[in-house]
This record gives structure tokens, sequence and C-alpha cells, in this order.
């Protein structure tokens, strides 16, 4: 982590300052700090492989002990919960230079859906997601911070505009590990628990993002005053993805109704979208945050957006920026089989679960079944053999998309 970070760091427990401890846990190159341990007025976190982990549980007491008695790798092993063949895997993996995101995740997620974050940046509730990141960002002031939390591994952060800090928060250590080590590693991940306070100081983050969690967490009312706290009057509160009770939804959580989380950001002047409006926008280039809906009028509908915000600046129509990704990222999307047949590869779209195909059912509007591309996409994609408005078209419907290097 940033030194520079520990401004805005807080305890979550007694609120004070946190400095680093100057023992052998120490390790830091620059301004950049490797391992260490902070220590506020009540308690000590470790910082383990440069991320804070603002927890306190028996597991981080015991990576904390393992970091102090010159042990990093056994700190590390701990915080991702490895043990047996599991951590012999990790160990072979983090040998490679060559291992990916994919085949990182396989490992560390003992969960089978996790899976699904492969195909992350073309699922709808992303696209959605992103394009409401994307239209709130500009408000944002000068030299502003944003927060993603419980953000996984780093998708969103990672589509955040770049000139802005972000800070990336979630409870799972693994998924942050993947996040820095591949899906955004110019974020600043911090380890922490969205149903305890957030442990950062008070009006810190011009824009705090909270995509597709929110039912997840039992504390509903703490995190929203806390996602107020931290936005400070000034900041923008945007939730994307949010699970009405009103409504179905796979996997749902604990729901509240559309009221219920209107009166949870009340004081923040929050305004209620239909996800499924704002898909149709993202669909058509645009998004009009301009026209919010009463919460009577959200029954039935299954998830819904809210942005909050005292600036009215934010509530407009934006045509989303050009999503064409610098050209050494681009990759086919991984949702899609390629098969090379002499001078052309031929992409079928095929779905990694029934269940995949179900939810996600939305991605039929823009990703074709099936692509065919002059030459062999394998070895990377040629923007110039498939002439601007072909590559513009294929990036917009999503057959073709940015990212990391060793994702897949
Ligand atoms: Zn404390």
């Amino acid at each position: 982590m940033e030194a520079a970070l520990l401004d805005i760091l807080r305890c979550p427990f007694c609120g004070t300052r946190l400095t680093l401890v100057d023992n052998a846990a120490l390790a830091r190159s620059g301004s950049e700090i490797d391992s260490g341990v902070l220590g506020c007025e009540c308690c000590a976190f470790p910082i383990v492989e440069g991320i804070p982990v603002m927890i306190a549980s028996d597991r981080v007491r015991d990576a904390m002990h393992q970091l102090e008695a010159g042990r990093p790798n056994a700190a590390l092993h701990a915080l991702l919960e490895l043990e047996g063949d599991r951590l012999e895997a990790f160990c072979r993996f983090r040998a490679r230079d060559d291992g990916t995101y994919r085949e990182g995740l396989k490992i560390l997620s003992v969960d089978a859906e996790a899976e699904y974050f492969v195909y992350r940046f073309s699922d709808p509730t992303f696209r959605v997601a992103r394009a409401v990141v994307q239209a709130t960002g500009p408000t944002m002031q000068r030299g502003g911070r944003y927060i993603d939390l419980c953000g996984g591994s780093g998708h969103l952060a990672r589509s955040m505009i770049s000139d802005h800090r972000a800070v990336l928060a979630d409870v799972y250590f693994w998924k942050l590990w993947l996040a820095k080590t591949f899906v955004a590693p110019h974020c600043e991940p911090v380890c922490c628990d969205a149903n305890n306070p957030l442990p950062f100081a008070r009006s810190t983050f011009s824009l705090v993002v909270l995509s597709d969690a929110f039912p997840y967490i039992w504390h509903k009312r703490l995190l929203a005053d806390e996602m107020m706290r931290l936005a400070g009057p000034d900041g923008t509160i945007v939730m994307p993805h949010l699970h009405s009770a009103l409504g179905e939804n796979f996997t749902a959580g604990m729901p509240l109704t559309p009221s219920a989380y209107h009166d949870l950001l009340e004081p923040h002047h929050p305004r209620l979208f239909r996800d499924s409006a704002l898909l149709e926008d993202v669909l058509q280039g645009t998004l009009d945050l301009s026209r919010g809906e009463p919460p009577e009028a959200l029954a039935g509908e299954p998830a819904l957006v809210i942005v909050a915000s005292h600036n009215d600046d934010v509530f407009r129509e934006v045509k989303l920026p050009d999503v064409l990704p610098p050209p050494d990222t681009v990759i086919v999307n991984p949702l899609y089989r390629v098969n090379v047949r002499g001078k052309e590869s031929v992409l079928t779209l095929t779905f990694p679960t029934p269940e995949y195909e179900e939810e996600f059912a939305a991605v039929k509007r823009y990703l074709p079944s099936s692509v065919t591309l002059p030459d062999d996409v394998t070895r990377g994609i040629d923007p110039s053999a498939l002439g601007h408005e072909r590559y513009s078209e294929l990036c917009h419907r999503l057959v073709l998309i940015a990212a990391p290097e060793r994702y897949v």
C-alpha cells in the first residue's frame, strides 16, 4: 500500500489514526509498504503483500504474528486460508510468471460460482454498473478519491477513470489479492468487513460505489450511514444492481423494498432507477439519470439502481464514453469458444453452465451466438484488419473486451 493511504485509514473500532509500527514485520520500498503492522489506540492490524487487513479475528492475529516472526509467506497463506493440496497448488502457481487470473481463481476460491467472475466484464449487471460509474465519475472533485465497497476482485475498480485514486474494499482477502495481482494492480485494496464501521476518515471519497452486494449485508442501516459518512456532504453514492424484495432475483440475499432503500439514504437525496431501463440506455450508448422514479413505481422490478447526491449536476443524461479499449489489452470475450479454420476464426457463444445462461440471459441482447473474424484471433486482435467500424461494433457488443494481461 502507498504510505499516503495512512492519511485516510482509521481504526474501525476506536476511530483513531493508524501508525506504522517500527518492528521486524516492516518491509517497504520507497513510499510503498509491502508488509508491516498498523497500530491504533486500541489494537493492531497487519499489512500483508501490500494489503492492510482491518479485521480483528484469530486468523488475522495469527497472520500478524507470522509477519512479526519473519514469515511473510506463512502470513499470506493464513489469510488465503490455504492448506494441504490447495497450498501446494498455490505455491506452484506463484512460482510461475505466466499464471493467469482464471487459474488463480480456481485455486483460491472454494465456491464453484466464482468461475463467473471470469465473465464479469460482459455481464449485464456489470455493464450497467460501469456505465453509472462512468456517468457520475466526471462530477468528482479534482483530486478526489473513489471507493468500490465489496468490490471483489476489482473489475469495477479497474474500469474507473484512471486519473482518480481508487480504493477497493472487500472482506475476502483472496479476492483482493487477485485484484492486486491481476485485475486492478493500480488500485489500493483494503480488507475490511462492511458489517462493521468502515476503516476510513469521514468525507474522504468523492464517489462511494457499492454494486450488487448490499442485500447480503446484515447491518444495512449501519452500512448506509457509513456510506454517507464516507461521502460527506459533497460526495456521491452509487448503488448499481440492488435486488428488490418486490421482484424475483437469483441468489437474492436479504433484499429490502425500494422505499426501505430510499429511506436508508434519505438524508443524501437518493434517486431510484430501474436496472432494466438503464440497460436499455446503455445499449444505445447513453445513460439518462435525469428521470428517477418514486419507490412506489418500482414494484415488480427485480433490481434497481440508486444514485444519491446533493449535487444536481449528477442527475443528467450523458453520452457514454467511447469504450474502445487500448489495443494491447483487447481479447475475445471468454464466453466465446474459438475455432480457427484456415484464415478465419469462428467464435461460438458458449455459456459455462445452464444456470449462468438463465441468470444472465440479457447478454444475448448484445452477444451474437456466432461471429466469424479474419485471421487467427488466438494470436491477438488486429484492429486495423477489422476496420474501424467493425472493430467499434465488436467492442460495443462486448465480443471484444478490454482485459488485464494474463486474464484467461
Ligand atoms: Zn482502534
